[in-house]
């Protein structure tokens, strides 16, 4: 079995950005290769949560195009300030926060509830709105993360197919933290079992596979990810005290900018 290879270094400041994406890009392409697969079936997202707009900025303009938040109001009160680019919601999607998710994020990566699908399908019939929508599966039944379970997921594909409304398009894991990418390999092989399965049984077309994130992105390629979420390894290490959107007196203020 080869050592699936590691960032050079993960956390020295003197390292771009350019040249961290240039290092990510060169993994993706090599785990690509070595499964038989091209380039163009894996998106980067560039998973900027709790980095300030300016280094978000200097990012798009050195090549990141998909950028994913795991929270709405951090994206909302971001992508403002930023150059034009795709955003990803990463995170759950709240139900309260819909409307508000929809008017910035055209893919939801982790939507992890059967009323929560039933939520965004009469809000994407009002507003006309039509993200691409992946259902978060909790691959190894953990109490801490949201998530279907592998059995429950079944509601929610039945929920999308008796609404009619939302895009569902494939499903996302993030699996137990471990230190080794390869403890990882069989959790991302049954996310895909399950899509192959679930394709099989409602006869729809699950295309994508949101896995992989900067410790494990190539295993979850070789197991067939569509995106991966990466964002230590292209930013550095996140810190205590990042960025965070400005409140107003009215709390909710952020998110009314156009
Ligand atoms: C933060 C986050 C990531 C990126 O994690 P890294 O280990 O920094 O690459 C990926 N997916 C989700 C859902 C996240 O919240």
């Amino acid at each position: 079995m080869t050592q699936t290879p590691r960032a050079p270094e993960e956390d020295s400041g003197a390292i771009s950005f350019e040249e961290r994406l240039d290092a990510v890009e060169r993994r993706i392409s090599a785990a690509c290769a070595r499964s038989g697969r091209d380039r163009s079936e894996v998106t980067l997202v560039a998973v900027c949560k709790t980095w300030p707009p300016e280094i978000v900025s200097a990012a798009i303009r050195a090549g990141a195009s998909v950028l994913g938040e795991n929270r709405v109001q951090e994206g909302l009160a971001k992508a403002p300030l930023c150059p034009s680019a795709e955003w990803h919601l990463i995170g759950a999607l709240q139900r309260n926060k819909i409307r508000h998710a929809l008017s910035l994020f055209t893919v939801l990566h982790a939507v992890d509830s059967v009323e929560c699908l039933h939520d965004l399908a009469r809000i994407q019939a009002e507003t006309g709105a039509r993200p691409d929508v992946m259902l978060e599966v909790n691959v190894a039944d953990e109490a801490t993360k949201h998530g279907f379970s592998p059995q429950s997921v079944r509601d929610g594909v039945r929920a999308v197919l008796d609404d009619g409304e939302v895009r569902l398009v494939g499903l996302m894991c993030i699996p137990p933290w471990t230190p080794d990418p390869e403890a990882s390999r069989p959790r991302f092989r049954a996310l895909r079992e399950l899509r192959d399965a679930l394709e099989k049984e409602f006869s729809v077309s699950l295309p994508c596979l949101s896995m992989g994130m900067s410790g494990d992105f190539e295993v979850a390629i070789e197991e067939g990810a569509t995106h991966v979420r990466i964002g230590t390894a292209l930013f550095g290490r996140r810190t205590a005290g990042a960025w965070k959107p400005q409140r107003s007196a009215d709390s909710d203020s952020y998110f009314l900018q156009p």
